[in-house]
C-alpha cells in the first residue's frame, strides 16, 4: 500500500500488467488506479512517465483497460473479438504518438511526444495489446484459474501450462484453500 492505495501487480508484459490494475473482477474488485495520480504512478513504473493526468484521461485509460481485458479474454477462449473493444483499442493506438528509441546500453525506451500526453502512453499499451492478441509474440494468452479473478495473462513458460495470473496472489490463495479443504476433509495436505 502507498498512501492507502492498493499496490500494483507488475508483470513483464505491459498490456496484461495494465489489465491487472483492476483485479478480482469476479469477486471483490480491487481498483489499483483509483485516481489520476495513481495512473501517473503506474505509467512511471512501467516506463511511460507522464507529468500529469486529468480525470478524463483516467477514464480513457480505464476504457482501454477494460477493452483489452474483453478482447484478450475472447482471444484466450477462442471467441469472436468484441467489436466495441477492438474499436477502442484501435482508437487509442491511432490517437497517440510515441516512438521507440534505443539507449546507449542497448535497451528500448519509449519517447512520448509530450510529458503531459497520457494518450501517447496509452497508444504504446494499445499496440502492446494488439501484438499479443494478434498472436505475434511467443506465448499463450490465458485466463487465471481463480474463479474470482479470471484475469488474462500472457504465459511464456516453456510448457505453456501456467494457471494463475500471479503466483504470489492467486496461486498462493488457491494453494492455501486446497490445504484447508484437505485438512477439514481429513485428507492429506499435500502439493
Ligand atoms: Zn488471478
Amino acid at each position: 500500500m502507498r498512501d492507502g492505495f492498493p499496490d500494483f501487480r507488475l508483470g513483464s508484459v505491459l498490456a496484461t500488467s495494465f489489465t491487472g490494475t483492476l483485479s478480482e473482477r469476479h469477486g471483490n474488485a480491487v481498483e489499483r488506479i483509483p485516481t489520476p495520480q495513481r495512473l501517473v504512478d503506474w505509467l512511471t513504473v512501467s516506463g511511460l512517465a507522464v507529468d500529469s493526468c486529468t480525470t478524463a484521461q483516467l477514464d480513457l485509460a480505464r476504457e482501454l483497460r477494460e477493452s483489452i481485458h474483453a478482447a484478450a479474454t475472447a482471444a484466450a477462449t477462442q471467441d469472436t473479438l468484441p467489436a466495441a473493444a477492438v474499436q477502442v483499442i484501435n482508437d487509442r493506438s491511432l490517437q497517440g504518438r510515441a516512438a521507440a528509441v534505443l539507449t546507449p546500453e542497448g535497451r528500448r525506451r519509449w519517447h512520448l511526444r509530450s510529458a503531459s500526453s497520457v494518450e501517447d502512453a496509452l497508444s504504446v499499451i494499445a499496440a502492446d495489446a494488439i501484438s499479443i492478441i494478434a498472436g505475434e509474440r511467443d506465448g499463450r494468452l490465458a485466463l487465471c484459474a481463480s474463479p474470482t479473478c479470471r484475469a488474462t495473462f500472457f504465459d511464456t513458460s516453456q510448457s505453456r501450462t501456467r494457471k494463475w495470473c500471479d503466483m504470489n496472489t492467486c496461486g498462493n490463495r488457491q494453494k492455501k484453500a486446497r490445504f484447508i479443504a484437505n485438512r477439514s476433509s481429513g485428507g492429506r495436505a499435500g502439493s
